[in-house]
């Protein structure tokens, strides 16, 4: 079970309690007073530990603490590298943006939003099968375009499928184009570096690491002057103003230190939760896959389609027993769209709307995962006995 969740929680990528040192920053420092951009020594004080906060969530990124710009989500840090890196190279006429077809949506729908409201052109790079992006097809688009290209956007790892991408080979291939990855997911969880990847800008997020919700970073490379999104007090070097969040900063710090200090240890035993969990959950059911490469994936995340279901059926049926987890894709107004990286992945929309993300963390139990095991072929069952989709191969 985890924290206060009265559930065998199973959605880890949607966003995981907080630990301990990472509760105890944040109520400490909750209880104090103090405008970190104040002058007094009250506001001094509190700079002083953010700073501290700054340096150490560099040191876990590797980055320099100049680098790092606090702000309030990872959705809101990629929509200020995407909008700010396409600003900076519309300026010297380079208004192509290349990303892959299986971003996170808070990447790619400012890069939407650029399309219709500003005139770009947007290269997307095909993943295949396994969930990797195609970097021939990656190597053809630079050659062609390079002059024209403000800056290429491709994740680190995916948040439905889990697989990890050839970051530094993209970085290598990109040359002079700065090159932004969306680390949310992967950060404090298998290893990343900023600076030995070559990177210009990268998306990390708190609430994914045992950090607070409603704080998270991009990390831009000093004297990378994009223009800010939002204006005002002038703070992180005049790219993000708004008064620190100074407990949600310090906390993020503890919990990147937490996350990158057991980090290995973590990730053998969420590995073989995660073995263990697709082996049952293939047993119990039969014809069900497991989608993207299961080579080269973040410890935590197995997406499974479970043919002839309906995958929000599934969740709601499994939430009836007890279990969390999450159908992947996205649901706004009601409606279930297919997913859109399954669909990359080759997926027609039946297949893409039949199937559930797991993602475990190293606080679930070998129990929990028998638990799912003895309850999902009932719960595949009733879903299919429900819907008129057909069980295809
Ligand atoms: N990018 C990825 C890959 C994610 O998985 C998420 C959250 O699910 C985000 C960005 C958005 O981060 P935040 O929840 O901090 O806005």
């Amino acid at each position: 079970m985890a924290g206060n969740l009265n559930q065998i929680y199973l959605d880890h990528a949607a966003t995981t309690p907080m630990v301990q040192p990472a509760i105890d920053a944040l109520t400490a420092q909750i209880l104090k007073t103090g405008n970190a951009s104040s002058l007094h020594s009250t506001g001094r004080s509190v700079r002083k530990e953010l700073e501290e906060a700054r340096e150490a969530i560099a040191k876990a990124a590797g980055c320099a603490a100049i680098d790092v710009i606090f702000t309030g989500s990872g959705t809101e840090a990629n929509n200020l590298a995407v909008k700010g890196l396409y600003w900076l190279g519309a300026k010297t006429g380079k208004k192509t943006i290349i990303t892959s077809t299986f971003e996170h949506h808070a990447v790619m729908d400012p890069i939407k939003w650029l399309v219709e409201h500003e005139g770009a052109t947007v290269i997307e790079i095909p993943v295949s099968s396994a969930g990797v992006v195609d970097l021939n097809t990656l190597q053809d688009a630079v050659t062609k375009q390079a002059d024209q290209v403000a800056f290429i956007s491709i994740m680190q790892a995916n948040n439905e499928i889990g697989t990890i991408q050839p970051i530094a080979e993209i970085v290598k291939i990109a040359g002079a184009i700065p090159v932004h990855t969306d680390a949310v997911q992967s950060f404090g969880k298998v290893d990343f570096n900023f600076t030995s990847l070559g990177l210009t800008a990268a998306t990390i997020s708190a609430h994914k690491v045992g950090g607070p919700l409603g704080v998270a970073a991009l990390i831009l490379k000093k004297g990378v002057n994009i223009e800010p999104v939002l204006h005002g007090g002038g703070q992180e070097r005049d790219i993000r103003s708004g008064t620190f969040n100074a407990p949600g900063i310090i906390a993020f710090a503890a919990a990147a230190n937490n996350a990158i200090a057991d980090m290995q240890s973590r990730d053998q035993k969420v590995r073989s939760l995660k073995e263990l969990l697709i082996k049952k959950v293939l047993t119990a059911v039969p014809d069900a896959w497991l989608n993207g490469s299961a080579e080269k994936t973040l410890p935590g995340i197995a997406n499974i389609t479970f043919p002839g279901t309906d995958s929000e059926a599934l969740l709601l049926l499994l939430d009836m027993q007890g279990i969390a987890c999450s159908t992947g894709s996205a649901c706004s107004a009601g409606v279930h769209r297919p997913s859109h990286v399954l669909m990359a992945l080759g997926a027609n929309e039946d297949q893409a709307t039949s199937s559930l993300r797991f993602s475990v963390s190293y606080t679930n139990t070998e129990d929990e995962i028998e638990k799912l095991a003895s309850v999902i072929g009932d719960v595949v069952a009733k879903s299919r006995a429900a819907t008129s989709k057909k069980v295809f191969q």
